[in-house]
């Protein structure tokens, strides 16, 4: 009867919390380990400047390499870690490693990138936040513009104020402020207008299309005007295909990054596309000299 029905329909749901429950914990007891073995590593995503196809910086993207689950994604453990508290940790640990690679690959030669890094709504709070940012670059010599702070739309909805101070600090020690998820939803254009801001990196869905509907390009061409005319510059994420590239190209979009490009790799993987670049304008180099 019903009475049987709804008994095996709670038993599941109890099994399916009590399951959640325990991957929580898990999570929990393991994660100041994780962080001390090493078992958190700094993925990076290629970033591409539209114009002239180059490839000018990357997002630091975490991953979990744990040694019975395998490599997690963000999505598993970061929620959890930005209501516990762990997330500050970590991210103050990917935004080192972030730098430790700019030094390296400055020290080998490389053309300069810059490395954006996702800064937590729980980091901003952090009233320490500018020392330790700019105590991170100064530990490896670099200008703050190296790094670039992701800091995600929906960050700016609770307490703008307070947010705004912070980013406007950061943003005057020289970081560069980038919104990410620009229009999943919470922004107002009048709180754009309030931003300290450098950089706006659109939501996947207005390159992509939502699925059915495709946003119009409508849409996408007025955000990027607005943009231009607040002298920001547009990032358009998770371009998959050639037919996305084009039409935020189309549109004026001034950086693109996305798996038609690359999927977020090791260090070393982005090291090996580096050193391929030094190797061509090299060569470029050479044959100019050649045939002057
Ligand atoms: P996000 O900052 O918006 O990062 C973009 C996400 O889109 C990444 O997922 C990336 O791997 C994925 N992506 C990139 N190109 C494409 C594409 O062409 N198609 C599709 N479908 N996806 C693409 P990921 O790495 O799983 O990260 C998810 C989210 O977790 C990030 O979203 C960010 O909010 C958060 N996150 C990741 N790493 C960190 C971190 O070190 N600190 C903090 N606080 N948050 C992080
Ligand atoms: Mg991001
Ligand atoms: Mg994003
Ligand atoms: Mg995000």
């Amino acid at each position: 009867g019903i009475k049987g029905q709804y008994g095996k329909h709670f038993a599941a749901y109890d099994d399916k919390l009590r399951g959640e429950l325990l991957r929580q914990q898990a999570i929990i007891d393991s994660m100041e380990t994780a962080l001390s073995d090493g078992q958190f590593l700094i993925y990076l995503q290629p970033k591409y400047r539209i114009r002239d196809n180059k490839l000018v910086g990357a997002e630091a993207l975490v991953r979990w390499n744990h040694p019975e689950w395998g490599l997690q994604f963000p999505d598993e453990f970061i929620p959890l870690f930005e209501k516990n508290g762990f997330i500050a940790k970590l991210d103050q640990f990917i935004w080192d490693k972030a730098c430790a690679i700019l030094k390296e690959w400055d020290d080998r030669g490389y053309l300069p990138i810059s490395i954006s890094v996702n800064v937590s709504r729980a980091d901003i709070y952090n009233i320490n936040i500018s020392e330790i940012l700019m105590g991170t670059v100064r530990r490896y010599g670099l200008r703050p513009s190296r790094l670039h702070l992701e800091i995600t739309e929906s960050a700016y909805t609770e307490q703008p104020c307070q947010i705004i101070e912070t980013v406007r600090r950061l943003r005057e020690l020289g970081f560069v402020i980038e919104m990410d998820d620009f229009g999943s939803g919470y922004s107002s254009l009048n709180m754009l207008n309030q931003m300290p801001l450098d950089i706006l990196k659109l939501d996947m869905k207005f390159v992509q299309g939502e699925t059915g509907k495709s946003v119009g390009q409508g849409i996408l061409q007025t955000i990027v005007e607005l943009a231009r005319r607040m002298r920001l510059s547009v990032v358009a994420e998770g371009v998959e295909t050639k037919e996305q590239l084009d039409r935020v190209t189309e549109t004026g979009c001034d950086y693109a990054q996305g798996y038609y490009f690359a999927k977020p790799m090791p260090a070393q993987d982005l090291e090996a596309l580096l050193k391929d670049r030094k190797a061509e304008e090299r060569q470029k180099e050479d044959e100019c000299s050649e045939h002057p």
